[in-house]
């Protein structure tokens, strides 16, 4: 049987690349190559760039609201194609439909939604000085780029296409090689809904693609998603043209859970915080600090409810909630940190396997995952896995348990189970981390900024502070009075 190659998507419709090179997709779940795309060559990448120029010129000429009144056509027809566009987000990661079904798209859509709203109400300032006065006025950058990672390919595009054309700006997005099609559907809904040819490119390829896009003098910002050591690289190359950035990195988040906490709630959600998307998520909550007069009891509920209700296998089943991960590599990965958990000497209190589920036998599955008695100088405490690994250690006092927290170089995300109202929000404020929960785990709305403190991130996305990270302000002083010249 042959499948479908997918070409890139430049100034509104699929092109030919001319180097006829391509590369497999593959179902993480099947390990069955799926669709092959054609890798961006320089004909590729110099027309992106092109059209782009074309499509900003357009674009940004309209007003906030005409913008507007396009992306949130957008955000009907991608809500109205939920169900297509999450079954690609299946077959291409391998998550479960039961998720993909609710979230991926929906989120997606409402941070475009939100950002559409917010566009015609951005506002400069004006002030007198004097009997002169200046003004300010918010203009776009220009071309943007967008890099994303492959856990949540259409919601990462959607991400960070819905600010930076709400602000007027183009973009050209590169998804990741394991995760390419979503964002070739979005590019196809923006035009339907009318946004201008060239103002969403996608171009298809590796890290070479991405570091073409880095490099680019005629690329103003890069917003890039994926791993910390990937994001150095990107930083150190966007220099080389003093590109703004926003980086979305990875994370090693902890969760204090008190004494005086509820102990379902914080197991339910140590479990989202760990296995939901198989384990693959940025914020989660890997480092589990629980208080040692309830550690026995977290943790035997945690071990019944991983043991009995979690369900692996062909992730389109619905009742299916743990799918399989990205890739093979990414599986072995997994499980070599699992292997160094033993070696280390933590204890194995659930998991610690592949799984062969028998409606999906070839696929990547890891059990989840939980190990006790952890220390924080062990490999599996100190390094993002990735996958549906969690670490769960004990602690006895407040204090120490916020400093342990805080001991590492990343800081994306953090939370707090407590029933004490004021120690929650003490603990919180001196947790180093830039997405922070209460009594709650993994929300993310449009509204609420998100981002990494330390080696996690730089810059924010979502909430009314990312529309100022895709605009420029421009000062324009006007005089009212005769010039005082010496000359
Ligand atoms: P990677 O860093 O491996 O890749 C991210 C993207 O960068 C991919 O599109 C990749 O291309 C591309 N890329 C690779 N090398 C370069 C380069 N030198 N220059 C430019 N682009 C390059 O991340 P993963 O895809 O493995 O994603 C997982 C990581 O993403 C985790 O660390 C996770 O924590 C993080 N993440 C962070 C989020 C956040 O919001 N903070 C959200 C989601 C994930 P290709 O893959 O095609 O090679």
């Amino acid at each position: 049987m042959t499948t479908p190659v997918y070409q890139n998507f430049i100034n509104g419709h699929f092109l030919k690349n001319q180097s006829g090179e391509t590369f497999a997709v593959k179902n993480p779940a099947t390990d069955e190559v799926i669709y092959h795309v054609e890798v961006a060559d320089a004909f590729v990448q110099n027309a992106a760039i092109e059209s782009a120029k074309q499509g900003f010129a357009t674009w940004s000429a309209m007003t906030p609201i005409e913008r507007s009144r396009i992306l949130l056509k957008a955000v009907e027809l991608l809500r109205a194609r939920n169900d297509e566009l999450a079954k690609i987000e299946v077959l291409d990661t391998g998550k479960p439909w039961q998720e993909a079904e609710c979230v991926d798209v929906q989120t997606g859509a409402d941070v475009i939604e939100y950002f559409a709203g917010l566009a015609p109400a951005q506002v400069g300032q004006q002030q007198m000085v004097g009997e002169d006065f200046y003004y300010t006025r918010k203009e776009p950058l220009g071309i943007c780029a967008g890099i994303g990672a492959w856990n949540y390919p259409l919601q990462i595009a959607c991400w960070k296409s819905g600010p930076a054309l709400a602000a007027g700006n183009a973009l050209i997005f590169k998804p990741s090689e394991e995760t390419p099609l979503g964002a070739i559907k979005l590019a196809e809904i923006f035009i339907e809904a009318g946004v201008p040819a060239g103002v969403f490119n996608v171009v298809q390829g590796a890290a070479e693609v991405g570091q073409w896009l880095t490099q680019s003098d005629d690329i103003e910002k890069v917003s890039f998603t994926g791993e910390v050591d990937t994001g150095k690289k990107v930083v150190a190359s966007a220099a080389g043209s003093l590109k703004d950035v926003t980086m979305e990195l990875g994370g090693k988040s902890p969760l204090l859970v008190f004494d005086d906490a509820d102990i379902s709630q914080a197991v339910s959600a140590a479990m989202l915080g760990n296995f939901y998307t198989q384990g693959e998520i940025c914020t989660n909550c890997t480092r589990i600090y629980v208080h040692k007069n309830v550690y026995q009891q977290f943790i035997d509920e945690l071990k019944t409810r991983t043991e009995q209700n979690i369900i692996a296998g062909d992730p389109m089943n619905p009742e299916v909630n743990l799918g399989a991960l990205i890739s093979k590599n990414h599986h072995d990965l997994v499980m070599g940190y699992i292997d160094k958990g033993i070696s280390e000497g933590a204890t194995l209190l659930t998991g610690g396997k592949a799984l062969k589920p028998d409606s999906a036998p070839n696929g990547y599955f890891v059990a989840p995952t939980v190990f006790t008695d952890c220390t924080d100088d062990m490999t599996i405490v100190k390094e993002e896995i990735f996958g549906p690994v969690m670490s769960v250690l004990v602690f006895d006092d407040e204090d120490d348990a916020i400093r342990r927290a805080n001991d590492t170089h990343l800081g994306l995300a953090a939370g707090v189970f407590t029933k004490d109202i004021k120690r929650a929000h003490r603990v919180i404020h001196q947790l180093q981390a830039g997405i922070c929960w209460i009594n709650s785990y993994g929300n993310s709305p449009a509204e609420m900024p998100v981002g990494g403190y330390k080696q996690s991130g730089i810059g924010r996305e979502n909430g009314i502070e990312t529309l100022d990270h895709y605009t420029q302000t421009k000062s324009i002083y006007v005089g009212m009075t005769d010039i005082e010249s010496p000359f």
